[in-house]
């Protein structure tokens, strides 16, 4: 089977093909992109003449899917057919998300004038936090916000779902394992009776980072609230900030709320704190020189890093793998140490040696007497939305 991953921005179209076994392992066969597109329907053209053109379809039939990884849409999650109810829910939540629901409608519809008899399927980010405990949802706002849909959805669905697979693989736990991979077809089945628990906090930190509490393989809590803007300090997106802030700056800064909401989603953030950038590396370059500015950027962000393993700790109720994930996680030891410095008396300790060592893999970083294990998973998304995607196709058949 080969399914192809589709990745829109509002000026970008990323590919990623990948091919199937009978057995459901996945190969990643091409990737590619395009910057600076106008017309998704040229660079669905592109997109295919050049997998024709390196031998990997003969055709349009010979791909058996589209998967996009949409990030939310009013009433609807999961996993499901990118179809008209998709683009709807995409459309009614667009003030939520208007850098990724825009393009993915568009995009959902492009594909389907393009090449109508590939199927389409949508992993929404949000899919993997549908059985958050409806405490963990709610904002403590009137009826009618929450009616109008302001409540706790959940991001990076994808990545932390694979932690969540990935994480009990690496733990010897092939019971959780198979209750993660089966959840958007099964929800959270019954564990064999005794079946001792699995807890994981997983930490995506990279261009947008998230906290993401997870028990037997099912997200109990997280960081990230209503959108993407919310949790920790984001790339040059503000993360948590006190509502009657807004009021407030537009009232003393005399900042009408376009501008009020161009700062906080543009401006704001690790770029907004250090003034150096919005990329961890000029931020630690800038710190490494001296820059004070620079240097409580990347200690705002270990505060906050900190708090959210902290409230994910005590939700759990303990911690057997703390994994970090994605661009910083995976390849800043000396950011790994800070946030997990002092918590060997909550059971998380990190041998210096393997920590430094490990950077853009997979391994093991605890101590040898520490009672969570600490691990390194580099992010995979696209393949999660691609075996998500057969998936749904199979369920559907
Ligand atoms: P996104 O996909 O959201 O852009 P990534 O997971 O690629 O995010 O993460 C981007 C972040 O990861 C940047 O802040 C960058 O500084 C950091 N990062 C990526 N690669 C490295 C690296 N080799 N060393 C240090 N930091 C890195």
């Amino acid at each position: 089977m080969n399914i192809l991953v589709a990745n829109l921005g509002s000026t970008s179209f990323k590919f990623r093909l990948f091919r199937f076994d009978g057995a459901g392992n996945a190969a990643l066969v091409a990737k590619g992109g395009y910057e600076r597109v106008t017309d998704y329907g040229k660079a669905i053209d592109d997109c295919l003449t050049e997998l024709q053109a390196a031998g990997h379809v003969r055709s349009a039939a010979d791909l058996h899917g589209v998967g996009f990884k949409t990030v939310l849409g009013r009433g609807v999650t999961g996993c499901v057919p990118a179809d008209d109810r998709v683009i709807q829910a995409l459309d009614g939540f667009r003030e939520i998300a208007p850098a990724h629901n825009p393009p993915y409608a568009l995009g959902i519809q492009r594909f389907r004038e393009k090449l109508p008899a590939v199927p389409r399927v949508a992993l929404f980010e949000t899919a993997f936090y549908q059985w958050m405990p409806e405490a963990a949802t709610r904002y403590a706002v009137p009826p009618a916000w929450h009616d109008a849909g302001v409540r706790r959805y959940g991001f990076h669905g994808a990545s932390h779902k694979f932690v969540a697979e990935r994480s009990a693989e690496l733990l010897g736990r092939e019971d959780i394992a198979e209750r993660a991979r089966r959840l958007y077809q099964a929800g959270p089945t019954p564990l064999a009776a005794g079946a001792r628990p699995l807890r994981v906090i997983s930490c995506h930190f990279g261009g947008s980072s998230s906290v993401t509490g997870i028990r037997d393989g099912v997200a109990i809590g997280t960081s990230m609230g209503l959108s993407p803007q919310s949790g920790l300090p984001q790339n040059n997106r503000v993360g948590d900030l006190d509502s009657a802030a807004v009021p407030f700056v537009m009232k003393t800064l005399n900042l009408p709320l376009a501008e009020v909401e161009r700062q906080m989603t543009k401006e704001a953030g690790l770029l907004g704190l250090s003034g150096a950038g919005n990329d961890m590396r000029d931020v630690k370059a800038a710190a490494a020189r001296g820059d004070a500015r620079a240097q409580l950027a990347v200690e705002v962000f270990i505060h906050s890093a900190r708090h959210w393993i902290g409230a994910m700790l005590v939700e759990l109720g303990g911690c057997d793998a703390l994994v970090f994930t994605a661009g910083i996680g995976e390849n800043n030891p000396d950011l790994r140490a800070a946030i997990c410095a002092n918590l060997g008396e909550l059971g998380i300790a990190l041998d210096p040696v393997r920590n430094e060592a490990l950077r853009g893999a997979e391994g093991e970083i605890s101590a040898a007497g520490s009672r969570a294990k600490v691990l390194v998973i580099p992010a995979n998304e696209e393949l999660v939305v691609a075996r998500e995607t057969v998936r749904c196709l199979q369920a559907g058949r």
